[in-house]
């Protein structure tokens, strides 16, 4: 994640950034942060970037003109990293980003205007912005930034709360803090940003450290106990409580969730997808009726509805733009209204497999350990080719995709699908018939089982051989099938 800071004040975010966890993790090449002075790029001779509103009004404001050149360096340089660089190597970084459009270029890297306006940061924001490789900040000063500019070059506006700062450095920070501990490898252990506040819609539960007894307190007897059942309900209550206590709105949200995970465990097997991504925090509940729901992929792309009849599926609909680009769902009789409304067609018809009890799978295969990204060819050369290599690497990159190792040398593998489901399962034919295969399928379910989720995988209804080994596994499936529905590009149909 490479991180680009516009401001006037440059030393003031490399300061801040020079410590702790970032340092580390600038260290370790996983963070870059580059702050670019603005006024190095002011045409005026006296170094000036500001100046009267017209119409008058108390205060200067920042002219276009050097946030423009500015930003306009930055975009070109970020563009000349991604294209190949012997073409353009010398070449003015401002005709690079003018030539390809400048502001109006294709894709726009990522620049968020730091400003009291804009939508507010919140953890899921972080999210969002930590799946990105290139972030620009620009922080404003003063009045703020002239309009112009700001129309031209900016993608995102957002605010880190409802006050007024003197100047935009303090919020970039305040983001860039966040996003990075949200990059893999950032933090110390995946642990520490899983359990934290905010996850699943609730506050993180208190905790303790020695002495055991302190100022005539004593930490909960059940901490000191061992007993990691007792402990983890424990802390689900302890987070509960204070999230009811303290944030009433948040609470809100966990219970309409709660509620409706309950609701659509009644028909597990025709459910799995939305219950899975609900209690793992993949997807975000749009809105839920009776034993229908929605929900939006924290991908930002995937909608996801489960309902019985095509009315309440209709009536869900209502939650799914017109320009939305994917959506799964159950029943089949709504497709004919997909098609007509947002031109979308089936790609996948699946049946969904799932794994109902809550203890662990045997696993008979000991050595399965995450892919390496350095043997990705061997994956996509056994996975769909050249044109699932981005989708592999990023399961990998993201740790949820896995190798069984035989004598040291890799004779299968697995992984979980971005949308949660089970699969990508592939054992070298010089293994096939052995424990390799059914190993790597029930080491998903377990890994599934840890996060808290609802183990479970699409097989699409042609795939017989893959519904007989599920069910052979103990896996149930279910009697309604799922469809993966989106509009195809023409020269695909
Ligand atoms: N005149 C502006 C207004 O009323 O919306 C406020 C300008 S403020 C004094 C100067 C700069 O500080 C802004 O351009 C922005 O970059 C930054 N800033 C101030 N408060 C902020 C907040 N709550 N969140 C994000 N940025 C903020």
């Amino acid at each position: 994640m490479n991180f680009h800071v516009l401001t006037l004040f440059p030393e003031m975010i490399l300061e801040a950034c020079n410590n702790s966890i970032l340092k580390r993790a600038m260290e370790k090449k996983l963070l870059s942060i580059d702050a670019v002075n603005i006024r190095d790029y002011t045409l005026d001779k006296h170094g000036k970037v500001d100046d009267y509103t017209y119409g008058g009004g108390a205060g200067m404001l920042m002219q276009a003109q050097p946030v423009y050149d500015a930003w306009c360096h930055v975009a070109g340089r970020i563009e000349r990293d991604q294209v190949d660089s012997t073409e353009i190597i010398g070449a003015d970084a401002k005709a690079v980003a003018e030539a390809n459009g400048g502001a109006k270029q294709k894709k726009k890297p990522r620049t968020i205007y730091v400003t009291p306006q804009g939508r507010v940061f919140t953890q899921e924001v972080a999210k969002e912005f930590s799946k990105e490789e290139e972030l620009i900040f620009l922080c404003g000063h003063y009045e703020g930034i002239d309009e112009r500019v700001l129309d031209e070059i900016v993608t995102d506006r957002i605010s880190i709360g409802d006050y007024v700062l003197t100047g935009g450095e303090l919020p970039a920070l305040v983001m860039m803090d966040a996003i990075s501990r949200l990059v893999p490898g950032v933090l110390g252990s995946e642990e520490s940003a899983q359990t934290e506040s905010f996850e699943n819609d609730l506050l993180e539960y208190p905790q303790y450290s020695r002495p055991e007894v302190w100022h005539g307190k004593a930490v909960p007897e059940v901490l000191l106990k061992g007993d990691h059942m007792k402990i983890e309900a424990w802390r689900l209550e302890a987070a509960k409580e204070r999230t009811k206590t303290w944030r009433p709105d948040l609470y809100e949200k966990y219970f309409e969730k709660e509620q409706t995970i309950k609701r659509l465990m009644k028909q597990k097997k025709e459910n799995a997808y939305l219950i899975d991504s609900l209690l793992t925090g993949k997807a975000r509940l749009l809105h839920t009726m009776g034993n229908a729901a929605i929900a939006l992929a924290t991908n930002d792309i995937t909608y996801m509805i489960c309902c019985e009849t095509k009315e309440e599926g209709e009536a869900l609909l209502a939650y799914v733009p017109e320009d939305a680009r994917l959506l799964l769902h159950n029943c089949a009789q709504l497709n004919d209204f997909l098609r007509e409304r947002y031109g979308f067609t089936v790609g996948d018809e699946c049946y969904q497999s799932v794994y109902t009890q809550h203890t662990a799978m045997p696993v008979a295969h000991k050595d399965i350990r995450p892919y390496p990204i350095s043997n990705i060819d061997y994956a996509v050369e056994n996975y769909g080719g050249e044109e699932e290599r981005e989708y592999l690497q990023d399961r990998i990159q993201k740790g949820e995709f896995f190798a069984a190792y035989e004598n040291d040398e890799i004779a299968g593998f697995c992984g979980v699908h971005s949308s949660g489901s089970l699969g990508l399962l592939y054992v070298d034919p010089k293994y096939r018939r052995t424990s390799i295969g059914s190993s790597l399928a029930s080491y998903l379910v377990n890994w599934s089982l840890e996060r808290g989720g609802l183990p479970y995988a699409h097989i699409r209804v042609k795939n017989i051989a893959s519904l007989k080994m599920q069910e052979k596994m103990g896996l149930y499936v279910g009697k309604r099938t799922v469809f993966w529905t989106y509009r195809k590009e023409k020269e695909e149909e």
